[in-house]
C-alpha cells in the first residue's frame, strides 16, 4: 500500500501516495472531501507543506480519525494521514521507555509492552487511536484524576514544522512548544516520533468493583469519594431515566503474576459472540434499538442486570477497551451518525448543571442514549480540557429532522457550561464556537497559542475544519 506514484497535483509534480476522497469523523455525522496524502518520512511531510504553499491549500493532520468531531477534517484541503508512520523504533523493557513513530496505535503499543510487564499509563476508550492523535488532543483515561493526561508521560517528541524545521521537545527543551503542541490539535506542527514512559504492572488482570447508583447525585458522589481509593474509576449513566447508573472502579492486581495472562492471546478480545456469531455483525442487530424506546429498553435492562454490588477480575484490554468489543458500533446510530458532547465541570456546579442539561434534553425529545462520567485533575497543557472536577460525555443520535434542533440545544449547553465555570474537549464537541473557545480558554491562552502558531507556521498552512470553527478563519 506504500507504493509511490509521481503525479501532477495542481500543475505541481509530486511523488507521494495520494487520493482525493471524502473523509468522515468517527461519529459519521460530518464529512469533508480532501486530498489525502500518506507520508512515511519527515521529508515527505515537508514536501506536502511546500506543495500546500504553492497551491494555496491548507493542511490538516489525521491519525486514526477517531475524534468524534471535525478535528481531522479539512474540506477542500490536504489531509496528511500519519498512519503510514507506524514503527515502534525502540523498546527498553528494563526502564519501560518506548520510542515510536506517531502513527503507532495504542493497540500496537500495549501489545508490544504488556508481555514484558508494562502498560500504557493513559489510554482512550478505544485502542485504535494513534500516538500523534493522542498527543494532538492530549487524551485522558479513566485514571485522569490520578495519572493526568497522556502528555504528562511523554519524555520527548520530535516534530516537523511547516517551515521545514525539525525540532525536539521535552518538558525542559522547547518547553513552550512541548506544552502547546501536546493538546495543540496538530495546528503547530507534525509530531513524528514520541518517547513515552510506560507503567510497570504485576499482573495481566485488573480487579473491578461494580456498584449501582440510583441518582445523578449518588453517581457524582461515588466518583468523588471513590477516586482516592482506586487506580481507575468511571460511571455509566442512564440519561433516559436520568440518574440510574453504575460505577466501575478498578485497581491493579498484585497477587496474580501469571505471565500467560500478560500475553496478547489472553488479552485479545474474542472476535465471536458466545463463540459463534462474528462480532462484525453485531451492529446490525443493535441498529433497531438505537431510537428513544430502544435506548430506554437497553438502559433499563442494563441497570436491572447491574443492581448488585460485585467484584470481578478481567484483562486490561477488556477493561480499557470495552467499546472495541463491538466493532463499528457507531454505525448502529444510522445514516446521520452521532455527536458526542463532553463537558468538564467543577464539582461544586456539576450536579445542578447536568441535571438542567439532561432535563432540557428530555423535554425537547432529544435524549442522549449513553452517558459516561469521569473524575479529573488539571494539567499544564495550553489547550487543556481537564480541571479539578468531573466530566459527563453524552452521545446523541443525529437525524435529518433533529440536526438543527440538536445543534441549537448543544450551543445552549455550551453557555450553561461556561456559566458553571466549565471546560470543553476539542476531540469531542461539534458545536463549540470561537466565542465560546475564547471565553473558556481565556484571552491570554488564545493569544499565546496564536503567537506560537505564527512562529511555527508563519504561512498559516495548518488549518482544519475544527481550527476554523474554534479560532475563526485566519
Ligand atoms: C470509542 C472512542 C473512545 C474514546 N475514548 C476516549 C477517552 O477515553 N479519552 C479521551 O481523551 N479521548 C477519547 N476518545 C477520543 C480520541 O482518543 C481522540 O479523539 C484522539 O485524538 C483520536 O486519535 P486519532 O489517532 O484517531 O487522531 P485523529 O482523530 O485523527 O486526530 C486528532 C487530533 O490530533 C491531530 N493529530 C493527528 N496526528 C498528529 C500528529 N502526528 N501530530 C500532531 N497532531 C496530530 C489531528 O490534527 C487532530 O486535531 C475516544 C474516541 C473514540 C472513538
Amino acid at each position: 500500500m506504500n507504493a509511490r506514484a509521481t503525479f501532477n497535483f495542481k500543475h505541481e509534480t509530486f511523488n507521494m501516495k495520494n487520493t482525493f476522497t471524502t473523509l468522515e469523523n468517527f461519529g459519521h455525522s460530518q464529512s469533508a472531501p480532501s486530498y489525502r496524502f500518506t507520508p512515511t518520512t519527515a521529508d515527505e511531510i515537508y514536501e506536502s507543506f511546500r506543495l500546500a504553499k504553492k497551491t494555496d491549500l491548507t493542511v490538516t493532520l489525521r491519525g486514526a480519525g477517531r475524534s468524534y468531531n471535525d478535528a481531522s477534517l479539512n474540506g477542500g484541503g490536504i489531509v496528511l494521514d500519519i498512519t503510514g508512520m507506524n514503527q515502534i523504533l525502540e523498546w527498553d523493557p528494563g526502564s519501560g521507555t518506548v520510542r515510536c513513530e506517531a502513527g503507532v496505535t495504542l493497540e500496537q503499543l500495549w501489545q508490544k509492552v504488556l508481555p514484558d510487564g508494562w502498560w500504557p499509563p493513559v489510554v482512550s476508550g478505544t485502542m485504535a487511536t494513534t500516538l500523534g492523535g493522542c498527543l494532538g488532543a492530549n487524551i485522558h483515561g479513566k485514571n485522569n484524576f490520578r495519572m493526568g493526561t497522556i502528555g504528562e508521560h511523554v519524555t520527548e517528541f520530535t516534530a516537523v514544522l511547516p517551515t521545514g524545521a525539525e525540532i525536539t521537545c521535552s518538558p525542559k527543551k522547547n518547553s513552550d512548544l512541548f506544552h502547546s503542541m501536546i493538546s495543540g490539535l496538530g495546528m503547530l506542527g507534525v509530531i513524528t516520533t514520541v518517547t513515552l514512559q510506560m507503567k510497570k504492572i504485576d499482573s495481566g488482570l485488573i480487579e473491578v468493583h461494580a456498584w449501582p447508583t440510583r441518582t445523578l447525585a449518588e453517581q457524582l458522589d461515588s466518583l468523588l469519594e471513590g477516586a482516592p481509593n482506586y487506580d481507575y474509576i468511571v460511571g455509566w449513566l442512564d440519561t433516559i431515566t436520568i440518574g440510574h447508573g453504575q460505577i466501575h472502579a478498578a485497581n491493579y492486581v498484585h497477587d496474580d503474576p501469571d505471565p500467560a495472562k500478560m500475553q496478547v492471546d489472553f488479552q485479545t478480545l474474542p472476535n465471536r459472540l458466545f463463540g459463534v456469531m462474528p462480532k462484525e455483525l453485531l451492529h446490525y442487530i443493535m441498529t433497531p434499538f438505537f431510537n428513544n424506546p430502544g435506548a430506554w429498553l437497553i438502559n433499563t435492562g442494563k441497570y436491572t442486570a447491574s443492581v448488585r454490588r460485585h467484584t470481578f477480575r478481567q484483562s486490561h484490554a477488556a477493561f480499557h477497551f470495552l467499546l472495541d468489543y463491538i466493532p463499528k458500533w457507531e454505525l448502529s446510530y444510522g445514516r446521520n451518525g452521532l455527536i458526542q458532547y463532553q463537558s468538564f465541570l467543577p464539582k461544586e456546579t456539576a450536579l445542578q448543571t447536568w441535571s438542567e442539561m439532561l432535563a432540557t434534553a428530555k423535554k425537547r425529545g432529544l435524549p442522549s442514549y449513553l452517558g459516561v462520567t469521569k473524575r479529573h485533575r488539571p494539567d499544564d497543557f495550553l489547550l487543556s480540557h481537564a480541571l479539578d472536577g468531573l466530566s459527563l460525555a453524552l452521545d446523541f443520535k443525529v437525524t435529518d429532522r433533529n440536526r438543527a434542533k440538536l445543534s441549537k440545544m448543544l450551543q445552549e449547553f455550551d453557555q450553561m457550561v461556561l456559566d458553571a465555570g466549565g471546560r470543553f474537549y476539542f476531540a469531542k464537541n461539534s458545536e463549540t464556537s470561537a466565542e465560546t473557545t475564547r471565553a473558556f480558554l481565556g484571552d491570554e491562552a488564545v493569544m499565546r497559542f496564536k503567537k506560537l502558531k505564527k512562529r511555527t507556521d508563519p504561512d498559516g498552512l495548518l488549518e482544519s475544519d475544527l481550527y476554523r470553527r474554534i479560532f475563526g478563519n485566519s
